[in-house]
């Protein structure tokens, strides 16, 4: 961890970040800031403190949302530590049961639900999945078992432009990076497949599937999110102007981390009116459930996603947004059906 000690000691302590971290907002202590992480990851590395539950809470509770990368005037990357510590935690067994079971749960089955039924059982004609092709479209866990129209929907616009799927697709290996786990498995089988197809470009809906792919997979191919994609088409799909308002919510691993910001604007301009929330783009509030804090804190990052919809304008039809996970928790956390995605959207303005 040479390059963590330069970062500590570059942390100068100023808590500008406790403005920012979306889960101290909610609980208030200092272990749950980005300042009182970074302290406890350097006396855990110094062998002065012991990963009791107090610091595997305090690690495991960061959603990796980068609203402090994006704020903290040394310059210092926290979220990439925390996973580096997070790592450290689970080499040394030192991990919680909740993250255990989501391990054991993507190793086993392929995917985050420990889900035995089949990853394509949505795709209703079989024949539309090539042998070879030159864009992948990489559903993701939640869209293919949890929102499975969606991702019926999106592969319906997608293959009209040549793309595949994957025949033995696994879960990307996001949720297993993010929480310090062994990814190398399911990267390395994926990666099989898509060179086996010859694509050149592979596309996602998922912003944890997204960032993914395009920062841990060794740039092998080129990485487009669904957003991306639709816009460079844009005038390629037949488009009716919807009489609706609604309000974008970006994803941070599609926002702040991979800096997707206008795209998916441009899709939404297309189609009806756009009001931007209280926070977006880079000062984006986080949804609150990526990093393994929904799976690990479920009740922390419902609270997380109760304050983002806060910042929802009044008198919006639609929430959209473009990543499952936010999705779901926001629609858990009590925005219910009108969060909606993107290629709901899309869909809807194409009749
Ligand atoms: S904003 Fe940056 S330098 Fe300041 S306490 Fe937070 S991590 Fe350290
Ligand atoms: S990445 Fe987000 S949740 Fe994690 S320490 Fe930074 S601001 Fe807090």
């Amino acid at each position: 961890m040479d390059q963590d000690n330069r970062a500590f000691n570059q942390c100068v302590r100023c808590g500008t970040c406790r403005t920012f971290c979306p889960v101290f907002l909610e609980n208030g202590w200092e272990s749950a800031n980005t300042r009182g992480r970074m302290i406890i990851i350097k006396e855990l590395c110094s062998g002065r403190l012991e990963a009791d539950r107090g610091v595997k809470d305090s690690l495991n509770t960061c959603t990796t949302c980068g609203l402090c990368t994006e704020n903290c005037p040394a310059g210092i990357s926290p979220p990439e530590i925390i996973e580096r510590a997070r790592g450290m935690l689970v080499a040394l067994g030192l991990t919680t049961s909740e993250l255990e079971d989501l391990d054991r749960k993507i190793v086993q089955s392929g995917n985050t639900f420990g889900e035995k039924s089949d990853r394509l059982s949505w795709l209703t004609d079989r024949s539309l999945i090539r042998e070879k092709a030159d864009y992948v479209y990489f559903v993701g866990c939640i869209y293919s078992y949890r929102y499975q129209e969606t991702a019926k929907r999106t592969f319906s616009i997608l293959s009209r432009f040549g793309a595949t799927l994957l025949p033995g697709e696994q879960c990307c290996g996001s949720p297993l990076l993010r929480t310090g786990f062994d990814a190398r498995r399911v990267l390395e089988e994926n990666t099989r497949q898509i060179r086996e197809i010859g694509a050149s470009t592979v596309i996602t809906g998922c912003a944890g599937c997204y960032t993914t792919l395009k920062n841990s997979y060794g740039n092998q191919f080129q990485v487009l999110s669904v957003p991306e994609f639709l816009s460079e088409h844009l005038s390629q799909i037949d488009l009716k102007p919807l009489d609706i308002t609604v309000t974008y919510h970006d994803p941070c691993h599609l926002g702040r981390h991979n800096r997707v910001y206008e795209q998916p604007r441009q899709v939404i301009r297309a189609i009806c009116r756009l009001v931007e929330m209280k926070t977006s783009r880079g000062a984006a509030r986080c949804c609150g459930g990526g990093g393994g804090v929904r799976a690990g804190y479920k009740d922390l990052s419902l609270q997380m996603a109760r304050r983002r919809l806060e910042d929802v304008p009044d008198g919006v039809d639609y929430i959209v947004t473009s990543c499952p996970l936010c999705i779901r928790n926001l629609r858990d956390g009590g925005g219910g059906e009108r969060v909606i995605d993107l290629v709901d959207l899309v869909g809807m303005a194409m009749g």
